[in-house]
């Protein structure tokens, strides 16, 4: 017979289809959790490590300014050419230090000490879109070089211990604040005298802006990219989850339809078995006494089986029942069930057959097995059997006394000289 494959969305309800469907649904729900949780993490972490990436920069830029202070400090100062634009450091000039010096050739070159080479640098670079850093003091010498309200924020940290502040700025355009605490040293008090400093209190802070618009742009493009990998995994796993669980679903069935079918089917013949013909048996019963249909239940047996076996040998008599039963079968109607009563013994229920027809009926099964020899090519019998049938009565106490009826039937069968059929 050909085999076709229809897929259905989801296989026709069997036995433990409710069960299956609670596994699929609890296990798409369990990777379904646990992938949003993996995905959830990774968007998580892609904020923290732009964050962290962008604090790192900061703290650089910051060693950097720190750094080129102390290059010009170490040199006591660099001397810049008096040009158009240059000026005199005036707080110098007010501590009544001369910045000035004229050399040969007439040309004039004033000192830039570290302080105001760091302020002129941090001035340059609050007109760039790049990053822009500043000296801030509570107490400048500069008014420009006041904190704003963020900043002071920053110092109140700095008085409690901390030794950096940073913080994230969303409104407007979007930027990082970092500032670094600079703290007072021998040094300092040189320039700073009146203002009651003492070493290693904070003097400032370098104060770095770092624009975020463009990072933040693309950690959201990742963020984006991150939510459509999780929801396309989500898909394709309970997809795969729901196809797996369908084949494994079907194959179920299938197996369990097997195992049921193994255990009511007879290993030699292929048809019914004992204890299912049985079962079968006591249900038609039943069904005739509900509806008033005939019933008729017909017992088989070969003639003289015993004979075949010792003669021809006991796997020769198998084949013999093998042929038989199909031979049976094929003589039976769609509606008749046949079973192995045991032994050589067959039984045939069937439903809605009069007397007449269950006579035709066994006729036809006894014609039909005895038509033709059956042979191995090494040994050839002729086969015969007698068939006695009982159609059930209103009396019958249950389907034994049929069954009864029916034997009894077959033994006149036997007792009339075998090779025939006998109504009970
Ligand atoms: P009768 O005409 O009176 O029915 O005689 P019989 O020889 O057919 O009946 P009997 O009950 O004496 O013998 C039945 C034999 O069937 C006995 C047993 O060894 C044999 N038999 C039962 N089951 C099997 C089987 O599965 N395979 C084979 N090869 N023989 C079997
Ligand atoms: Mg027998
Ligand atoms: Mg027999």
């Amino acid at each position: 017979m050909q085999k076709t494959f229809n897929f259905h969305f989801w296989p026709k309800p069997f036995k433990y289809f409710e069960y299956a469907k609670l596994f699929m649904v609890t296990l798409c729900a369990i990777v379904a959790f646990i992938v949003a949780g993996i995905f959830a993490v990774l968007y998580t972490r892609t904020s923290t490590l732009m964050y962290e990436r962008v604090r790192e920069q900061a703290v650089t830029y910051a060693d950097l300014i720190m750094h080129t202070k102390m290059w010009n400090y170490d040199y006591g100062g660099v001397y810049v050419e008096k040009r158009r634009g240059v000026d005199s450091n005036t707080y110098l000039l007010q501590l009544g230090v001369n910045p000035d010096v004229k050399v040969e050739g007439g040309r004039t070159f004033t000192i830039r000490n570290h302080a105001i080479m760091i302020e002129e640098i941090s001035q340059r670079s609050e007109h760039q879109d790049d990053v822009s850093f500043r000296i801030v003091s509570l107490n400048p010498i500069d008014p420009h070089n006041m904190p704003d309200a963020l900043e002071k924020a920053a110092f109140d940290r700095f008085a409690r211990g901390d030794r950096e502040w940073h913080s994230m700025e969303r409104k407007g355009k979007p930027s990082f604040h970092y500032l670094q605490p600079l703290y007072v040293e021998q040094s300092c008090l040189e320039c700073h005298t009146n203002q009651g400093y003492k070493p290693g209190d904070v003097i400032g802070a370098i104060s770095i802006t770092i624009p975020m618009t463009t990072l933040i742009k693309e950690t959201r493009a990742n963020k984006i990219l991150i939510i459509a990998a999780a929801a396309l995994t989500i898909c394709l796993l309970l997809t795969l989850i729901y196809l797996l669980t369908w084949r494994l679903v079907i194959k179920l069935d299938e197996v369990q339809k097997r195992l049921k079918k193994l255990a009511s089917t007879d290993e030699l013949t292929g048809l019914r078995n004992r204890r299912h013909i049985m079962k079968r048996l006591e249900e038609e019963f039943e069904r005739a006494g509900r509806t008033q249909e005939p019933l008729c239940l017909m017992m088989l047996d070969i003639d003289h089986f015993k004979r075949i076996n010792d003669t021809h040998g006991h796997p020769f008599g198998d084949l013999v029942l093998k042929r038989v039963a199909r031979r049976l079968q094929e003589a039976t109607r769609r509606y008749d069930i046949i079973g192995r009563f045991g032994g050589e013994e067959f039984l045939v229920i069937s439903p809605g057959t009069t007397t007449e027809e269950a006579s035709h009926l066994g006729e036809r099964l006894r014609t039909m097995v005895s038509q033709e020899p059956i042979g191995d090519g090494e040994h050839e019998v002729a086969i015969t059997l007698s068939a006695g049938f009982s159609l059930a009565r209103s009396g019958d106490r249950n389907s034994e006394t049929l069954l009864k009826r029916a034997d009894e039937a077959l033994y006149r069968a036997k007792q009339g000289g075998r090779n025939r059929v006998e109504a009970g």
